[in-house]
């Protein structure tokens, strides 16, 4: 099993003296992925590619993109800071509620929240399979983490004193939310996001640079709401076709042949990203697990034009950052 390029893309780097290139790959399993090379000596030796989906922003599929190494360096240090300090003040709390339990099903009950959190009981079995009272411990104490700091705070059973953790706004909103938060918060976007985008359904991607995002919202016809299964099938088009493409997906939206919404990035420049231009075009349908409607949805692309292999991914995934934190090839939940 191996991956294959599918194409590639320069685009210029952040001084604008030189370029840096996007790779797109994929697999047999259906997964993909995207690289970033630097072609530019004095950018390679500035900035680094960061693949963290940035939160909160509709983008789903924008990431981070070029950072200045020292930002990254200051981001590190601010993060290290953070999780040493919930150490001094909730270390010891931790320690106690694993301490008085008899079997590894009750830590992992306590670790996981029962269930709610990553491992699964059998993943957590195998992880811990002969392990010494130590050895446990020391695993259970790994969990202790900044990335894992929610779930501290969860088991822990406290309110966080954020104000000597030093933590940010962002990072406050992070650590509180609930998985089913997001799934609303999401929701709100998508529609806060309709909502700004209405005056711009006949513009063209490539000449809107006030709004990250277009969308198409059907006129004809009836079709399921969403569902906490929703997803997308993922278009991606050159800066140079997004028009034309987009046009056509509007079009079959507007008239009930998709599902009830797609979505275009704009020209708008993300500050944030810095990174990829290609354009995304998002075909929504409402429960990814009613196959028989994502591939008439796809059917219905490839009478459109789109007969390159494209992804769908659910946004539930989307929303966890599943895979792409890491830096790690997405799961798609279908590839056609
Ligand atoms: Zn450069």
């Amino acid at each position: 099993m191996s991956w294959e390029e599918d194409f590639r893309n320069r685009y210029p780097c952040p001084c604008g003296k030189g370029e840096y290139e996007e790779i797109h790959y994929s697999d047999d399993w259906g997964r993909s992925e995207t690289r970033y090379v630097m072609l530019c000596p004095s950018c390679k030796e500035k900035y680094v590619y960061d693949h963290t989906v940035i939160h909160g922003h509709p983008g789903d599929e924008i990431e981070r993109g070029w950072v200045l190494k020292s930002v990254l360096e200051a981001e590190h240090k601010h993060r290290k800071s953070v999780e040493e300090k919930a150490k001094t003040l909730y270390f010891k709390l931790w320690e106690k509620k694993f301490k008085s339990l008899r079997t590894k099903k009750q830590m992992w009950e306590i670790l996981t929240l029962n269930g709610k959190y990553y491992p699964s009981l059998g993943t957590f079995y195998k992880h811990t399979k002969g392990y010494t009272q130590e050895e446990m411990t020391k695993y259970i104490d790994g969990f202790f983490n900044y990335h894992d700091l929610k779930r501290v705070f969860k088991v822990c059973g406290v309110n966080p004193d954020w104000k000597y953790l030093g933590a940010n706004k962002e990072e406050i909103q992070r650590f509180q939310s609930d998985n089913l938060d997001i799934q609303k918060k999401h929701e709100f976007i998508k529609t806060k996001q309709k909502g700004v985008s209405f005056p711009y359904s006949e513009a063209k991607p490539s000449e809107v640079t006030d709004v990250y995002w277009i969308y198409a919202v059907r006129k004809k016809g009836k079709y399921p709401k969403p569902t906490p299964r929703s997803g997308k099938w993922l278009i991606f088009v050159n800066p140079e076709n997004v028009n034309e493409v987009w046009v056509k997906i509007n079009k079959a939206v507007e008239e009930g042949k998709l599902g009830d919404s797609a979505k275009v990035s704009t020209a708008k420049p993300n500050p944030l990203a810095g990174g990829s231009k290609a354009r995304v075009i998002c075909v929504y349908t409402y429960d990814w697990t009613d196959e028989k409607d994502v591939k008439r949805i796809r059917e219905e692309l490839r009478r459109l034009g789109i007969t390159n292999k494209i992804p769908y991914k659910a946004d539930e995934d989307t929303l966890k950052g599943k895979y792409r934190i890491t830096g790690h090839g997405r799961i798609s939940k279908y590839y056609e």
